[in-house]
């Protein structure tokens, strides 16, 4: 005990975390399976410094952290739901007082409908625009903050988000492309589709039939919006964020047809994450086979 304090005084921190401020520190959300674990098994071999491997479900998260280790990988585990924003806040909390903040954030976590899935469309679109993008912004409000100089921001978008873009009507393709637009403009008319949905209304406003689409056209909208204030409001740290494009990968989401393993996946999003430093681009792009693409 008297040594815990001890220690505690040295380090000046809580009980529950030991300060390594000079230790760089890669997270990734929703990792206990599918990409996101391939992810965090790549930066295993391929980071230096502590990889967290986060999970909204312990047990499933403790359980891929051993599945790694069996194969001699040391991944360390959070626990991280971004559907709530206490795990949100408490998990950057962990992050700024053990590490300083973060060094590499990948914004894994996603959700999707299966298409023979018969939840009413309003359900659909309400529950998937809420992970996909409402707690995805969350994650980066709260840790855009505690990201250091030099850091790599990857969202997990989709190209399912660009042909959703182009099946928009002008009007909101037009909005979405422009060097313009807000956070909250984006954040309003994510809530527009949403609640045009639940009316059964979203067609006669301008939207496709597609609530991951819409999801992912929102995230990779936000990802280029919140480059552009990184760019301005921290000029000099050097932070590239990006939306980042697995490709078509089998996982339970995407079913056993596709054609790229996991491992395959996490590539463009690995690539994104370990840009080296002092480059400057991609920043603020969407990028798939680690090549920007069309917007
Ligand atoms: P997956 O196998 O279904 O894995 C999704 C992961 O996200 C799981 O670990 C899941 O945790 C986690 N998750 C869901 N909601 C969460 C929450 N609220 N908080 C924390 N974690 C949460 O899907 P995947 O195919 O690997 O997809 C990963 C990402 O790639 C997603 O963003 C997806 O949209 C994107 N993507 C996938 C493909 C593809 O072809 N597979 C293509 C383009 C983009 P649980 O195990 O607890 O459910």
């Amino acid at each position: 005990m008297l040594c815990d304090v001890f220690l505690m005084s040295i380090y000046n921190v809580s009980s529950y975390c030991v300060s390594d401020m000079s230790t760089r520190v890669a997270v990734v959300t929703g990792s206990n399976k599918g990409i996101g674990l391939a992810v965090v098994q790549a930066l295993c071999k391929q980071f230096e410094g502590d990889v967290y491997l986060t999970a909204r479900d312990v047990g499933r998260g403790q359980e891929a952290v051993e599945s790694l280790a069996s194969e001699g990988l040391k991944a360390f585990f959070h626990q991280l739901d971004i559907n709530d924003l206490n795990s949100i806040i408490n998990a950057a909390a962990f992050f700024k007082e053990k590490y300083g903040g973060v060094d590499v954030l990948i914004n894994n976590a996603g959700i999707a409908f299966g298409v023979a899935d018969t939840t009413p469309f309003a359900v659909q679109a309400e529950v998937t625009l809420k992970t996909n993008f409402f707690a995805t912004r969350d994650m980066l409000t709260h840790f855009l903050p505690i990201i250091k100089a030099g850091g790599r921001v990857v969202n997990v978008s989709s190209f399912v988000g660009t042909r959703t873009l182009n099946q928009c009507s002008p009007a909101l393709q037009q909005r979405f492309r422009s060097e313009d637009i807000t956070e909250e403009e984006l954040v309003g008319l994510m809530q527009q589709f949403v609640d045009k949905a639940k009316k059964d209304e979203h067609k006669q406003a301008g939207w496709p039939d597609t609530a991951y689409g819409v999801s992912k056209t929102g995230l990779t909208t936000l990802s280029m919006i919140l480059a552009r204030c990184l760019s301005k409001e921290r000029p000099n740290d050097g932070i590239l964020l990006n939306a980042g494009c697995p490709g078509w990968v089998r996982t339970n989401m995407a079913g056993s047809n596709a054609p790229k393993s996991p491992e395959e996946g996490a590539v463009n999003l690995v690539y994104l994450a370990l840009l080296p430093p002092g480059t400057t681009a991609p920043h603020g792009k969407f990028v798939s086979d680690k090549e920007v693409q069309p917007w």
